[in-house]
């Protein structure tokens, strides 16, 4: 029987709440909190003690799991290792491993003991690491022998590096072993720092972006709200915690809903991810577009061999999701996929599709209970609706981002008139439903009218021959800029001058007449950061011949 959803009534539920009301909901020790503690540990005094909080799937396909007790436990190890090194509350701890249990492990017991938890994707190279270790001073690194080599040619210059775990040594695991499974839990303020990490580099060099143990509050409602996490449910993010989704929504936020985890080692490989959805009978799925783009475009046979039964409730974030995808999730899985729009800085998710309202495809949804969100003009002033501005959100709210590491300049430059500022685009309509138009920096001008390169990019996604589109404004001495698509064709499909001028016309008919772009070059891939995004600046820059700046989060391409 389908069950009623978390958040039932969403007007409702907005006008009345407040966030006071979720501090019940939550383990403190009197006005101290821990984040990773409301997490885990919490529920191995509860029933949950023994439910399985972790299915770990390998890459090789090696399945293993862990109940709430065991990661409780596992954690504490790792934090009394932690201490046996010497780390103490405010120290920097940087985890440099893939998918493998050890690194929710660390994650977990270095928040425990109050340290700092940062992620770094491991497929970050050297000059990437070395940024983010030096701008961070880590005193620990934990990492695996394979990836160590990449540090290894860095270390020299990393005085503040006193040790590096390698976690697949035989030593390690004698002390994992042989370390104590009691730790004393850290009573944090709710304003110390829990975890840092740096943003995807998608408009320019990454910010080590730094969140409290309050944002435990935001993680865990929105997780129940937007997720709609039950505990019967079983919940699958695909998204890796070297980025904000992994740690809020496959460690924080999920796991506080007491749910069972599906976290999968391995790449994107529609087969792979087909197969997981069906053995461990998903029903809660969260990813990103560009995997929903990419699963459109595979052989629609593959998807019907699988039984995706069980899955109830789709979300997407991380860029905006094509109408086009809302469309072809309903055709064949028979469920919309929910929008929702957050940051690194704003720690959760803010403005969201619930599934108790309705969907208008290509709208981000409306702002969560307990958060104002506004579209304003660049002095901080509301505009009206369906007028384009800057998305901002009125603070505080719980899971805020507390600084940018040893960067207060850029921290304040992120507030204007009392309101923080996004640097992205969008329009709020009659209904309060909020519309994503693009990054500030990505928004073209031509002739004299606004383009949003969103909206040019899910016309050329709703023809038949294009899998993915990469729109940027291009200087041009008539029109200021004039629109330039750059294009993946379905395999299937021959570039051609005539295909070029069929898909000027269809966004000509299809969008408007003036947002139809000029210029169109097929390209094989488009350059993305290592978690799926778009750069349009690297496209920009190569088409000016200007300098391409920081790709350390560039995906090889
Ligand atoms: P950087 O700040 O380093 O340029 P980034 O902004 O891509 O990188 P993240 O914090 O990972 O780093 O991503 C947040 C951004 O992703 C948002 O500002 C927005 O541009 C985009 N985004 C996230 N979710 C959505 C969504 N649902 N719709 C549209 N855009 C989204
Ligand atoms: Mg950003």
């Amino acid at each position: 029987m389908k069950s009623a959803p978390n958040l039932e009534d969403y007007a409702t539920t907005y006008r009345s709440f407040s966030w006071n009301s979720v501090r019940r909901e939550l383990d403190w020790f009197n006005h101290h909190i821990n984040a990773a503690y409301n997490a885990i540990d919490r529920h191995t005094s509860t029933w949950r003690k023994n439910k399985v909080a972790l299915y770990w799937h390998g890459e090789d396909d090696s399945r293993k799991k862990f109940t709430f007790e065991e990661l409780s436990i596992a954690s504490n190890k790792f934090g009394n290792i932690l201490k046996d090194f010497g780390v103490s509350r405010g120290d920097r701890v940087f985890l440099f491993l893939p998918r493998v249990p050890d690194l929710f492990f660390a994650f977990l017991g270095t928040i425990k003991i109050g340290a700092i938890a940062g992620t770094l994707f491991s497929a970050f190279q050297e000059q990437a690491l070395l940024d983010r270790l030096a701008n961070s001073d880590a005193k620990v690194l934990v990492t695996n022998s394979e990836l160590k080599k990449r540090v290894d040619k860095v270390r020299k210059k990393l005085p503040g590096l006193a040790h590096i775990i390698t976690v697949d040594t035989d030593d390690y695991k004698k002390s994992f072993n042989h370390a104590s499974a009691e730790l004393s839990i850290a009573h944090m303020d709710p304003d110390d720092y829990a975890f840092m990490l740096y943003t995807s580099g998608t408009t320019g060099k990454p910010k080590g972006v730094v969140h409290t143990h309050r944002a435990i509050l935001q993680e865990y409602m929105t997780a129940r709200w937007v997720l709609d996490l039950k505990d019967e449910d079983v919940y699958w993010c695909t998204a890796d915690p070297g980025w904000v989704t992994g740690i809020a929504y496959e460690i924080l936020g999920s796991w506080a809903c007491g749910v069972s985890a599906v976290i999968y080692e391995g790449r994107f490989d529609p087969k792979k991810w087909y197969e997981i959805l069906e053995s461990y009978k998903v029903t809660v799925w969260y990813t990103a577009p560009t995997a929903i783009r990419m699963l459109m475009v595979t052989d629609s046979n593959l998807l019907k061999k699988y039984d995706l039964s069980n899955l109830r409730h789709l979300c997407s974030v991380g860029e905006p999701l094509n109408p086009e995808a809302i469309k072809w999730s309903k055709k064949v899985i028979g469920l919309p996929f929910h929008d929702n729009w957050w940051q690194t800085e704003t720690g959760a998710i803010c403005i969201a599709n619930y599934p108790s309202m309705k969907i208008k495809p290509g709208s981000m949804g409306k702002p969560i209970p307990g958060l104002t969100a506004a579209i304003v003009d660049d002095h901080g002033n509301e505009v009206g609706p369906n007028k384009e501005g800057n998305i901002a959100l009125k603070p505080p709210w719980p899971s805020m981002m507390k600084t940018i590491w040893r960067r207060p300049l850029k921290y304040k430059s992120y507030f204007i008139n009392g309101l923080y500022i996004s640097g992205d685009r969008g329009m709020r309509d009659k209904d309060g439903y909020f519309w994503f138009i693009g990054r500030a920096d990505d928004v073209i001008k031509t002739s004299g009218e606004r383009v949003g390169p969103f909206e040019v990019e899910s016309a050329l996604v709703a023809h038949p021959a294009v899998v993915e589109a990469g729109v940027i404004g291009k200087p041009d001495p008539l029109r200021g800029e004039i629109i330039k698509a750059f294009v993946v064709l379905e395999k299937s499909q021959k570039p051609s001058e005539k295909l070029k001028n069929e898909l000027s016309l269809y966004v000509k008919k299809h969008l408007a007449g003036h947002a139809y772009p000029r210029e169109i070059e097929f390209i094989d891939k488009l350059p993305k950061t290592r978690s799926g995004k778009i750069m349009r600046r690297i496209l920009k820059a190569k088409e000016m011949g200007l300098p391409i700046g920081d790709t350390s989060t560039l995906e090889e391409y």
